[in-house]
């Protein structure tokens, strides 16, 4: 089963997923868990690119940059990992791409930022997406208390309003992702998430 954990920077994916991962692991599931962009050796020094160049990344070259990464995980550790039954949960995954590089950008039309989704990943799509939901302003606040933004969190208000809307509009479209207010303690998200998931285990 493929998790993915969604939302904008300072939404709680970090604290969920760790959480979610010590349920299963005490379920005795294998659980193995990966962050994107990142999780495999290509996939972080695309990673490190990312955050922290020098250089202003063009929104189409940043697009295809977290593709790349995101094909690389998926061929090489994601799939594998599948097929052995493993529990897989991603910390972001191709829902990123289309609220930050299409919605966000603006540069890349939306159906275009799909194609190249399904390239990246050869149509691989998680069973249950988990989208951490938080008011732009509060995910600011939040980061603000944590300090040191990386090159990409710098991209301003306006944008993150655009990547929030068009996360927004992915849920309301797609059955598979579930909405949670982040803004809840998160005890309570861990329930919610889990009641979302015991359909689909077996233990
Ligand atoms: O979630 P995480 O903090 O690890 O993401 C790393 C950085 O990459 C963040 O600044 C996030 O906003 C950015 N990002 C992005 N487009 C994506 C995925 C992540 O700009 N598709």
């Amino acid at each position: 089963m493929l998790i993915s954990f969604e939302g904008i920077d300072g939404s709680g994916k970090s604290t969920n997923i760790r959480n979610l991962c010590q349920y299963l692991e005490e379920k005795g599931y294998d659980v193995q868990v990966f962050r994107e962009p990142g999780g495999t050796v290509l996939s972080e020094q695309i990673r490190e690119i990312l955050l922290n160049s020098d250089e202003d990344i063009h929104p189409i070259a940043e697009s295809l940059l977290f593709s790349a990464a995101r094909a690389q995980l998926v061929a090489t550790r994601i799939r594998p990992a599948l097929a052995e039954g493993t529990i897989v949960i991603v910390d972001r995954f191709f829902d990123s791409t289309t609220a930050y590089q299409g919605y966000g950008r603006e540069v890349i039309p939306v159906w275009q930022i799909d194609q190249l989704n399904d390239l990246a990943t050869q149509q691989l799509e998680p069973d249950i997406t988990f989208y951490l939901r938080l008011p732009p302003e509060e995910a600011q606040r939040r980061r603000a208390r944590e300090g040191s933004e990386d090159r990409l969190e710098r991209s301003g208000e306006k944008f993150f309003e655009r990547v929030s809307k068009g996360f927004d509009q992915l849920a309301a479209e797609k059955e598979r992702i579930i909405t949670l207010d982040s803004t809840q303690p998160v005890e309570i998200l861990t329930e919610q998430i889990v009641s979302h998931l015991r359909p689909k285990l077996d233990r």
